[in-house]
C-alpha cells in the first residue's frame, strides 16, 4: 500500500528511516545499561562502537528528513544553537558507562 492517511511521501520523505535509527540508537542504549562495559552476550561488536555508529546513523536520518522536506530555518537554526550552547553551559548528566 502507497501512502498513507497521515502524510504523503511529497511532504515526509525519510520519517521511516529517521524512525528506524532513532530506535536503534534507543536499543542500543537499552541494552548499555545492564551492560555498562559495552560487553553484550550477543558477541557482537562492543556496544559503545556500535552506539558511535547508530548515532552517525541518526544524524545523517536528520540530516537527510530534514534537508529533503526543506525543513531548515534561521529560526530553526537559532534554536538549535541555543540548544547546544545551553547543554554546555548545564554541563549534562549521564550515566557511568
Ligand atoms: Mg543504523
Amino acid at each position: 500500500m502507497k501512502g498513507g492517511w497521515i502524510m504523503t511521501e511529497e511532504k515526509w520523505m525519510g520519517i521511516g528511516k529517521l524512525t528506524e535509527e532513532a530506535g536503534e540508537v534507543l536499543q542500543l542504549i537499552g541494552k548499555l545499561i545492564p551492560f555498562p562495559d559495552g560487553e553484550h552476550p550477543d558477541g557482537k561488536e562492543n556496544l559503545r562502537d556500535r552506539l558511535t555508529m547508530e548515532l552517525y546513523d541518526l544524524r545523517a536520518a536528520i540530516h537527510y528528513f530534514m534537508e529533503t522536506n526543506q525543513l531548515w530555518s534561521e529560526e530553526g537554526e537559532a534554536n538549535y544553537q541555543e540548544k547546544l550552547r545551553k547543554f554546555n553551559d548545564w554541563g549534562l548528566t549521564g550515566i557511568k558507562p
